[in-house]
């Protein structure tokens, strides 16, 4: 034995508060598993005692622009808050990257959410540059930084593929280079017409490729934006079942109720995982209308509660789209279950798989749990369960990859200073005696 983890209550504990157990890791795996107090090891092996905290996989960034993160302001601020806006910031910020600045920023951005729990992040990246700046120096880093997250890149068209000079030869030569997803943006194009064939652009790139789709798409208002269904259609052609992910699908918050109905059961014959960026998604949405203002959110509740594979991601953190964001997950987390009305006690705990469970599955890595046999991917969250982890978005005791533990969090203690004396306050609801 390699590690041993003491007294940990291990996802999922579905609201049961489990029996707290201990975890024994050897050679970067899971060995062991057994009840608090019974696992014996030589001595000298080194011990994390978590006191009856949370054990859970790491969190998942499923769905984040790691080369724009951290350039808000520059080269000024979106002061109407609105997604054309960001686009248009961006575009003038684009033609200013280098090499260097893109890898600091991503960087910088990658160790916040490390040190707050997140082991595995899928970036899009945008290729809409006929250098591919952001990209290669992205490649690069996701070698470096494996040591702590495995980094996943997406070929992002962030300004369309078909109405993008050279579009498909730029998402062409990222997935030559080395990006490990195809992405689109159909919603984008010029007409309806080329987001159709973007879809269909997309789909045949992955089969020529290999590689899964994860696409944006029908990131808007319209309740006319209708793409996700040619995605879950060629999804099924394809037999590409699993390998499919789609962001935002916000104008699904505007569709009427007979045609949602309709597409949720495609999504779910298709096995199209669905990414909700509460985020961005509750400041860019509704934006054109008064009162009553649009949440433009996806249906996660409905996607959910239908078997639909549904993860939440952080997106922007401090960008042209979205000043705000520290790289936390569950602060992310925290915004969907607000704006999906997901409070219910068991619908808190259904909402904490969107970052950890689902998104994995969806980008390959099922295997991650706390389990023996798995990964000693790992994180002890100050707090008892996953409901606790929304409220209070605790601190990341503990992060292990492969064992090995790659960030720590002393947790913010604070005092009050009463005249008979101190009180600690830790935020957590004392049980009573
Ligand atoms: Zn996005």
């Amino acid at each position: 034995m390699d590690l041993i983890v003491r007294d940990a209550r291990a996802h999922p504990t579905g609201d049961r508060y489990p029996e707290p157990v201990d975890i024994g890791i050897a050679g970067g795996s899971i060995v062991r598993i057994a009840p608090r107090g019974t696992m014996r090891a030589a001595g000298g092996v080194p011990e994390l005692r978590a006191d009856g905290r949370l054990v859970s996989p790491p969190l998942v960034d499923p769905h984040v622009h790691l080369d724009a993160v951290l350039t808000v302001g520059e080269p000024r601020h979106n002061e109407s808050g609105t997604l054309i806006e960001g686009i248009l910031t961006w575009a003038e910020r684009k033609r200013t990257l280098t090499h260097d600045d893109v890898k600091r920023r991503a960087y910088e951005a990658i160790l916040w959410e490390v040190a707050q729990g997140t082991g595995l992040i899928r970036s899009h990246v945008d290729v809409c540059d006929p250098d591919l700046v952001a990209l290669r120096a992205l490649l690069e880093l996701r070698e470096e930084v494996r040591d702590i997250v495995e980094l996943q890149l997406i070929a992002f068209p962030q300004d369309g593929i078909l109405s993008f000079p050279d579009g498909p030869a730029l998402m062409r030569e990222a997935l030559r280079l080395g990006c490990d997803v195809v992405g689109g943006i159909p919603h984008y194009e010029w007409t309806r017409e080329d987001g159709v064939a973007e879809v269909q652009f997309i789909f045949d790139l992955a089969r020529e490729t290999g590689r899964p789709i994860d696409l944006h798409c029908d990131e808007t208002d319209d309740p006319e934006s209708r793409f996700l269904e040619h995605v879950a259609a060629r999804t099924i052609r394809d037999g590409m079942q699993g390998r499919v992910v789609a962001g935002h699908t916000t104008a699904m918050g505007s569709y009427n109720d007979a045609y949602a109905f309709k597409l949720i059961q495609l999504l779910r014959h298709a096995g199209v995982t669905i990414v909700a960026n509460p985020l961005d998604n509750i400041v860019l949405q509704g934006r054109f209308d008064s009162y009553p203002k649009r949440r433009g959110m996806t249906r996660v509740k409905e996607l959910d509660a239908a078997g639909i594979n549904v993860a939440c991601g952080h997106d922007s953190i401090m960008d042209p789209w979205y000043p705000l964001g520290r790289g936390s997950l569950l602060d992310a987390l925290s915004m969907l279950v607000h704006v999906a009305q997901m409070t219910g006690r068991g619908e808190l705990f259904r909402a904490f798989e969107m970052v950890t469970t689902n998104p994995l599955r969806s980008a390959g890595r099922a295997d991650w749990g706390v389990r023996e046999g798995a990964p000693a991917n790992l994180v002890v969250f100050d707090c008892e369960d996953e409901a606790e982890a929304i409220r209070l978005r605790p601190a990341a005791r503990w992060v292990l990859r492969e064992g090995r533990v790659v960030a720590e969090t002393e947790p913010a203690r604070s005092t009050v200073h009463r005249a008979a004396g101190d009180t600690t306050v830790t935020f957590q609801k004392s049980r009573g005696g």
